[in-house]
């Protein structure tokens, strides 16, 4: 078992196992009710986890992760050719077909 991901919010570390086991991986949480005992611990022990079973699936997880982080901290853009905005998720412009810069 090896731990994946933690973060101060449940509601992105949910949406995040989510994703996780659509790509056929089992997790489990670990400090998901524990938010309540802020205070008497560090705030950073009570952060939730997730954990994956099999270590085999650790570096899948991974990689799982870093393409949501990368999605999740992307900004809409402009296409340098036709100055359309365009939703981050595209890589070319919906309008042009013009390459992200
Ligand atoms: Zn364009």
């Amino acid at each position: 078992m090896k731990m994946v991901y933690s973060n101060e919010s449940l509601f992105l570390v949910n949406n995040i196992k989510n994703i996780i086991e659509a790509a056929g991986i089992v997790t489990f949480l670990k400090n998901e009710f524990t938010q309540g005992a802020v205070g008497e611990v560090s705030v950073f022990d009570c952060w939730p986890e997730i954990w994956v079973l099999e270590n085999s699936d650790y570096e899948k997880a991974l990689v799982v992760i870093a393409n949501v982080q990368k999605l999740l901290s992307m900004d809409d853009w402009i296409c340098n050719k036709c100055g359309e905005k365009n939703h981050a998720s595209f890589e070319v412009c919906w309008q042009c077909q013009h390459e992200q810069a």
